[in-house]
């Protein structure tokens, strides 16, 4: 009998939150290369699209109006107002991909991340933190992207968002790039063999060693 793994287990849900201006999306997306078995579960926003930013790949943008209706509809598995906009992940997305085996990422705020620890106590949680208060501000301005309002509001919600990171599995300081994305694997790996998951996984292995 071979000890391949079985196809049939479901994914690992991972999460990831920090203050805007930490590099969370970029350390995701650096992430998402070098883990080709994670999908980056797309939400839906009411945020308007930044340039380059593509509906269904970045974001399902909608109105507020429809996105109401959804959240009445219970299409989200969580949802939160952040920086002035709602924001959401659909329970249809998630599902999906964790039904194939795949692990699912969702770069989401704190609050998302209360409600799905409560409705799927497995996943596992990552907080993003900045070297400095002046190194967040340094890459909030220098992202160019956002209008002077839309960065002081953000600079101000991030002391609520990292008031926050001790509920979180694991937290990692984004000073060196590199570092910072070795650890956020590193978390990815460990995850990935633990015993619980392992066990199902190589079952029928452990009843011959066993037998
Ligand atoms: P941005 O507008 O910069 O893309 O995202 C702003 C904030 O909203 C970030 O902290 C991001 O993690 C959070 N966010 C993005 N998608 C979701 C979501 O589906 N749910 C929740 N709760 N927060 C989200």
């Amino acid at each position: 009998m071979s000890a391949s793994r079985m196809l049939t287990d479901d994914g690992t849900l991972f999460i990831v939150a920090a203050p805007s201006g930490a590099g969370k999306s970029t350390l995701v997306n650096a992430l998402l290369g070098c883990e080709p078995a994670i999908s980056l579960s797309v939400s839906h926003t009411t945020r308007p699209p930044r340039s380059g930013e593509e509906y269904g790949r970045h974001y399902y943008f909608v109105e507020r109006a429809e996105f109401e209706r959804e959240i009445a509809e219970g299409i989200f598995l969580e949802h939160a107002e952040v920086h002035g906009n709602l924001y959401g992940t659909s329970h249809t997305t998630v599902a999906g991909l964790l039904a194939q085996g795949r692990d699912v990422l969702l770069e989401i705020d704190w609050q998302g991340a209360r409600q799905i620890r409560q409705s799927k106590p497995d996943c596992v949680s990552v907080f993003i933190l900045p070297p400095s208060r002046p190194e967040l501000e340094r890459r909030l301005r220098g992202r160019g992207s956002d209008s002077a309002e839309v960065i002081e509001r953000r600079l101000h919600n991030s002391r609520e968002e990292i008031s926050h990171a001790h509920e979180f599995d694991y937290i990692i300081v984004n000073d060196r790039f590199e570092d910072a994305l070795g650890d956020l694997q590193a978390i990815v790996h460990a995850v990935r063999q633990r015993a619980a998951l392992q066990c199902r996984r190589y079952e029928n292995l452990i009843a011959e060693l066993l037998g």
